[in-house]
């Protein structure tokens, strides 16, 4: 058995190439430097979104109190307020995940792979859209069940 694998760890080369669908140029490091970089922003981006939704939902029960001698329009745009906020906030938290499932699969080495048929997602959607985990013909797929 070679030294390598007596030792039990799989050595952790830096992950530098993911697939391309037909026709598309190989990935070059900066490219998949680029995607780390934006996943990441990506993550911190969500994280704040949701600080900040959740700031404006306790800043808004905190308003509502009990209500006593507040006009009924304004309890009713506060509602209306809480709503978006929590649909907000709600967003964030997908996206975020969206983004921390393809930051796994990218460390991974599994990135870039369509989690629903397996062929390549395509770099050129990956570019545009990094937290891609299904390739287009399935996303559409999806979205009109
Ligand atoms: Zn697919």
């Amino acid at each position: 058995m070679p030294p390598a694998q007596r030792r039990g760890a799989t050595p952790k080369a830096p992950v530098t190439s993911f697939p391309v669908a037909e026709g598309e140029e190989p990935w070059t490091e900066e490219e998949v430097a680029e995607i780390r970089e934006e996943l990441l922003a990506e993550m911190a981006r969500m994280e704040k979104a949701i600080e900040v939704a959740e700031a404006g939902l306790a800043d808004l029960f905190e308003d509502g109190g009990d209500g006593a001698g507040r006009d009924p329009a304004d309890v009713g745009s506060s509602n209306f307020e809480r709503d978006q906020e929590m649909s907000l906030a709600q967003n964030a938290r997908e996206m975020l995940e969206q983004a921390q499932n393809a930051y796994r699969l990218f460390e991974s080495g599994s990135y870039g792979i369509c989690e629903s048929c397996g062929e390549p997602i395509g770099k050129d959607r990956l570019q545009v859209f990094p937290r891609a985990t299904m390739c287009v013909a399935c996303k559409q797929r999806e979205e009109r069940r």
